[in-house]
């Protein structure tokens, strides 16, 4: 559509939103405003800034992050709260539709955030819209359950093997899972050669990994 006119549009390096007093350049991720404000905020990554011969009636290419919710398989258990897909879904919109910017982190690097703002998500799948393929369409698995890591979830590693377990699918409460010092999973405490290693490893460790529950503000 804009396509036609692109001969008579200047493509810009960067742009000051008036409303929230913020300066968007390629590369950025922003928050955009739905037309159905009941809905939570777009997600998307600007690609270009583009305004007319004059510099009016900017306009901004941006590639959308999809909620899991609106993917075409919906919300599974394994995804997070803040959890965007990068799609390949592009749209021309005003630019002063940007109600702000954001960060849409690695999958490493959120899980490594001491505190999760409104504004952090975090990205590990990009997005066929039409399709609904995700690639990478593999992801490690953890736990007796073999669900991919939910980085809200609590989990807690064993000892010996490295595996994640949801203190759920191991008969523990949350809290009893945070007071945990050392964790064998059933597997690596069953038999008495792992036994053995267990009360050695034991004496090694200070004190069990245990992520702790992702917070929101
Ligand atoms: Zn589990
Ligand atoms: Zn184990």
């Amino acid at each position: 559509m804009a396509k036609g006119r692109s001969s008579t549009r200047r493509t810009l390096d960067s742009y000051t939103v008036k409303s929230i007093n913020k300066t968007i350049r390629a590369g950025d991720c922003v928050l955009m405003r739905p037309s159905d404000t009941n809905k939570p905020s777009y997600v998307a990554r600007v690609e270009k800034i583009e305004s007319d011969s004059r510099g009016a009636n900017v306009r901004v290419d941006v590639r959308w992050y999809y909620r899991p919710e609106e993917s075409i398989g919906g919300r599974r258990q394994f995804h997070g709260s803040k959890e965007v897909f990068l799609s390949d879904h592009h749209d021309i919109q005003s630019a002063d539709s940007i109600e702000g910017k954001c960060t849409v982190h690695s999958f490493k690097s959120y899980t490594k955030l001491d505190a999760v703002g409104n504004d952090d998500f975090f990205c590990r799948f990009e997005y066929n819209s039409s399709t609904g393929a995700f690639n990478p369409d593999r992801v490690a698995v953890y736990c007796k359950c073999e669900m991919p890591y939910n980085p809200d979830d609590l989990m807690v590693q064993c000892e010996d093997c490295s595996d994640w377990f949801h203190p759920n699918c191991i008969d523990m409460s949350i809290e009893e899972a945070k007071r945990l010092e050392h964790f064998f999973c059933e597997t690596c405490s069953s038999g008495d050669q792992k036994k053995l290693n267990n009360s050695h490893a034991a004496s090694r460790h200070s004190e069990a990994k245990v992520d702790g529950k992702r917070r929101r503000r």
